[in-house]
């Protein structure tokens, strides 16, 4: 542990932003007129030339020679799942940290939840960390779910529905975690705490103490080398957890009974539906009734709470509310889905989820514009309003948050001990969370300053989450081997910056910064081609999302199991069972 707070002592002086002798800056300053190759086609080529000259063993010495790094990856959700395996497919060594009892995060249901209903208190104690409700089915198809390194085309448990319930996710989950043996890399109830920046091991390594001797020049130029080309290494503090669902805080422990080590690269996979993202409306403090944000929501008529026979207006028409709505209905007198803008289309049966689809006991508005205590009312953009309501639900959303990049209390997501240490040129080696946009990062993974030794992975919402965290953990781990390069930092700066300017040229609000829809599937071809996959997804899944898309609006209540006319994706599942078939053909004959 003595050596380990030693390597993670904070750096005296910020090391990127350093001063430099003259030769120093001469050797960056050529590094930078000549930018590394670009990834997937230098990797490609080296290996074309290898093989063309030398042959299969000429080309297990180039994977051999790549390089091998000790990373730490924070969640074992599905994301840090993918992150695992990845990584030590390519050789890496990796250990997961996971703050929970058992490794599938928001999949791991949890009957319980937090005190706070509204969870709009970043500081609440009691912490629940699966926003997963009850009687939640997927709004995908299990084989579009699927990683592709392990299809989602059988049944895990004995839930063989397509559009299936969390259970079988969960089992999913656990079962490619065996699949690919990466349970053995996931400490279990170890949370981070805190993750920053140090000066390189060769560095802790070669003082003495914090007043140690002049550092040789040499040394210094070595050290910039390696952080230019591979980003900083990373300190990463982390506490046992007892009682996953209290804070550390509650649980009375302090830092010192925690651990500290040093790592190469870290890659956050911390998830980013469990802070609740509640607005603040004129009325809210004093308002009579129930507020609570899906985070919190369970079943409609449980033992903790019971919606039956209560007035209810549900703020938030995005998957979740459109879901609880519906759910809430069935118990409720009556159930107001109130979104933002709303208006009435002329005809009931058009729109993206007709009119004529709610039951009859609820019914549309639009947003909310204030809680009326007075009359235990709600008050709505268009100045109608509803008396005497019991609840309102926000089901608007999550906030992205990075607590383990700021204080130890997590108020913030700002990386205030990052900054400290801040890059060179403009950008700080840690992004900021500001109103949900991750910022600054090239492709939604890695910040210029610091990548490929900081990574996210997970950040991008309305897409096919699984299938997604394996193309861009696949490409931090290639990019950390040196498989697949990054451009240079300048350059993924300025196409970050690009991206950012481009989004608000075209109006895009911050919060909606990472979302894709359609534009997924792009995306993901191009994280596999940086990886040297140019051929990309399988078309099929595409396939599969879209006319999901079109059966969802079609058919709101009953998508998830017919009636099957007048959508079909039989061709694109003949080809997905089709994929999953070769796959284990391949598995068994390699046996
Ligand atoms: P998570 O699953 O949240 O995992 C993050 C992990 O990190 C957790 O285990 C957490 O405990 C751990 N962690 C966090 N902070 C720390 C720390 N400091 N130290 C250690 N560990 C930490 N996706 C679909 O594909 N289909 C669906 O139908 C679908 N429905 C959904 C319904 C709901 C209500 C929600 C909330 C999400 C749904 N999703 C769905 C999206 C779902 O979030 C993703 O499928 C995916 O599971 C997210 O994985 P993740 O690893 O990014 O995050």
């Amino acid at each position: 542990m003595a050596s380990a707070r030693a390597l993670c002592a904070s750096p005296s002086r910020p090391f990127l932003s350093a001063p430099r002798s003259a030769s120093s800056r001469a050797t960056l300053a050529r590094r930078r007129r000549a930018p590394l190759p670009s990834f997937a086609a230098g990797a490609r080529a080296r290996l074309a030339r290898v093989m063309a000259s030398t042959g299969e063993e000429a080309i297990q010495s180039v994977v051999d020679r790549r390089r091998r790094a000790r990373v730490a990856v924070i969640g074992a959700g599905a994301a840090g799942l993918a992150a695992a395996r990845e990584l030590t497919r390519e050789g890496h060594d990796a250990v997961v940290f996971e703050q929970g009892a058992e490794l599938g995060g928001v999949w791991v249901y949890d009957a319980d939840v937090e005190d706070d209903l509204t969870g709009a208190d970043a500081n609440r104690e009691k912490r629940v960390h699966s926003s997963v409700y009850k009687n939640l089915r997927t709004n995908l198809p299990r084989e579009v779910m699927g990683f592709g390194s392990f299809p989602f085309t059988r049944a895990f448990t004995d839930d063989n529905r397509r559009f299936c319930g969390h259970e079988e996710v969960r089992a999913y989950l656990d079962a490619y975690a065996d699949h690919h043996d990466i349970r053995k890399r996931v400490r279990l109830r170890t949370r981070v705490v805190a993750v920053t920046p140090t000066r390189s091991e060769y560095r802790a390594k070669n003082r003495v103490s914090e007043n140690a001797s002049p550092r040789n020049e040499d040394e210094d130029e070595d050290e910039r080398a390696y952080v230019e080309k591979w980003g900083p290494r990373w300190c990463v503090a982390t506490e046992p957890v007892e009682e996953t669902r209290i804070s550390l805080k509650k649980e009375g422990k302090t830092k010192e009974d925690g651990e500290e080590s040093v790592f190469d690269a870290v890659v956050v996979c911390n998830g980013h539906y469990s802070e609740p993202r509640v607005p603040r409306f004129p009325g809210a403090e004093t308002w009579p009734g129930t507020q609570m944000h899906s985070h919190n929501y369970r079943e409609p008529e449980g033992r903790a709470f019971s919606f039956r026979g209560k007035r209810v207006v549900v703020l938030g028409a995005a998957a979740s509310g459109e879901d609880l709505s519906r759910e809430i209905a069935s118990v409720a007198a009556e159930v107001t889905l109130a979104s933002r803008g709303f208006a009435p289309p002329k005809d009931a049966s058009s729109g993206d989820f007709p009119l004529d689809s709610y039951p009859r006991n609820m019914r549309r508005a639009p947003g909310i514009a204030a809680l009326l205590p007075e009359t235990s009312g709600v008050a709505f953009e268009d100045g109608s309003a509803r008396h005497d309501v019991d609840v309102v639900l926000y089901a608007t959303g999550y906030r992205v948050t990075f607590p383990f990049f700021a204080s130890f209390d997590g108020e913030e997501e700002a990386s205030n001990s990052l900054s400290e240490a801040s890059a060179s040129d403009s950008a700080s080696l840690a992004p900021r969370s500001v109103d949900n946009r991750v910022a600054p990062l090239f492709e939604h993974v890695f910040p210029p300053a610091s990548g490929p030794s900081l990574s996210f992975i997970g950040l991008p919402w309305k897409v096919v989450p699984f299938p997604q965290f394996e193309a861009q953990a696949r490409w931090v781990a290639r990019a950390l081997s040196g498989a697949a390069a990054l451009p240079g930092r300048a350059e993924m700066a300025s196409r970050a910056a690009a991206a950012e300017a481009a989004d608000r040229g075209a109006g895009v609000a911050d919060r909606h910064a990472h979302r894709m829809g359609d534009a997924q599937f792009a995306y993901n071809d191009r994280l596999l081609a940086y990886c040297g996959e140019p051929s990309g997804f399988p078309k099929w899944r595409e396939a599969m999302y879209a006319a999901t898309g079109v059966r969802k609006r079609a058919f709101p209540t009953s998508y998830r199991d017919g009636p099957d006319e007048p959508w079909s994706d039989e061709e694109a599942l003949a080809e997905a069972r089709a994929e999953a078939a070769a796959l284990e053909l391949e598995r068994s004959s390699s046996v």
